[in-house]
């Protein structure tokens, strides 16, 4: 499926199966997750995307045929190709282990085509192993709304009292990791949402409510998911002292002035850019432990565009994930 341009449907195209270079690997997709990051990119939000573009940055596959020099795989390996596709390793941040702020940094199916196809290369160095006991199509999810996620909830500390504001594909997943270590949940959806404050509730959030107003309690930091800047004065407006808000998308609307008092008292705000290899490892090796267990919507490849939809209208449980199976391996939707 192809991106030609942003604000245009993609398109089903045949394309010529893809070469890998030196220290490449060729992939049969299985599965690939469908992310915010894809609209962003899809509605034209990011600048500059590769075009035209196969989108989709959370690949499950198995591997094909290798590039020379390849020696972290072999055929037949079951990878997960994540949003950082390459980095130059040498820049500041790359010698100092921030290799998710890489100034040269390329990005799975933003930068380098991606997973929204039926096979895919990408650079051994940056694919992971994946742990046993997950079926590709639960896989999927994991390796961005898991990754990053992850990521975030990292930059929260010790924070004993979480919010969550926007409860997709990664809210999912990071309220069960957060639970597993012994914090408190509360999902911060908008008003109206019902159906996503139940989900939440299902998965161990103790309250669900509106992102505009407060929490029954005082929250020790938040994670912003959802797209929105009007939530960073509200999540302050719920923080407790000293707590932080992390802004875990790639793209927000702007945020809107407030009072200083909102930040008073060590509030911090920040965001999460990317990951390095060494989340992902870190992650991967945490999942199974949880076990978190990832809720998914599947798609058949053609049906890309219906899946990016629901996602924008805020109509998918968990994580969209495609098949790029044959039809009849797959399942309809
Ligand atoms: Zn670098
Ligand atoms: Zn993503």
């Amino acid at each position: 499926m192809l991106l030609d341009a942003p604000r245009r449907p993609l398109r089903l195209a045949d394309a010529p199966t893809p070469e890998p270079g030196p220290g490449q690997i060729l992939i049969q997709v299985n599965a690939c997750g469908v992310c915010r990051t894809d609209l962003h990119v899809a509605d034209g939000d990011l600048p500059d995307p590769k075009l035209p573009l196969v989108p989709g940055h959370e690949i499950v596959g198995t591997v094909a045929a290798l590039g020379t020099g390849v020696s972290r795989f072999r055929a037949g390996d079951r990878v997960g190709v994540p949003w950082l596709g390459w980095t130059d390793g040498t820049c500041r941040y790359c010698r100092s282990g921030r290799e998710n702020l890489c100034d040269e940094a390329r990005f799975t199916g933003y930068d380098i085509d991606g997973g929204y196809a039926e096979l895919t290369v990408a650079d051994e160095r940056f694919c992971f192993p994946l742990p046993e006991g997950y079926p590709d199509l639960q896989a999927a999810p994991l390796l961005c709304a898991g990754l990053i996620g992850y990521r975030a909830l990292r930059m929260t500390g010790d924070a004993e009292r979480l919010g969550i504001y926007g409860f997709g594909a990664a809210a999912h997943i990071i309220t069960q990791v957060a639970l597993h270590e012994g914090r408190r949940v509360f999902a911060f959806t908008r008003a109206d949402d019902e159906e996503s404050q139940s989900f939440a509730r299902e998965l161990g959030a103790e309250w669900a409510g509106d992102s505009m107003g407060p929490g029954p309690e005082e929250l020790d930091a938040a994670i912003i998911f959802a797209p929105a800047g009007q939530l960073v004065p509200a999540a302050l407006k719920a923080t407790a002292k000293g707590g932080v808000v992390v802004c875990a998308g790639i793209h927000m609307s702007d945020i809107p002035s407030f009072s200083y008092d909102l930040l008073w008292g060590e509030r911090v705000v920040r965001s999460v850019a990317n990951l390095t290899r060494e989340d992902g490892e870190r992650f991967l090796a945490l999942a199974p432990q949880v076990p978190v267990r990832t809720q998914v919507e599947a798609f058949d490849l053609e049906n890309a565009d219906a899946a990016l939809e629901r996602l924008r209208t805020g109509h998918i449980r968990g994580s969209a994930v495609i098949l790029p199976g044959r039809p009849e391996e797959g399942t309809s939707k």
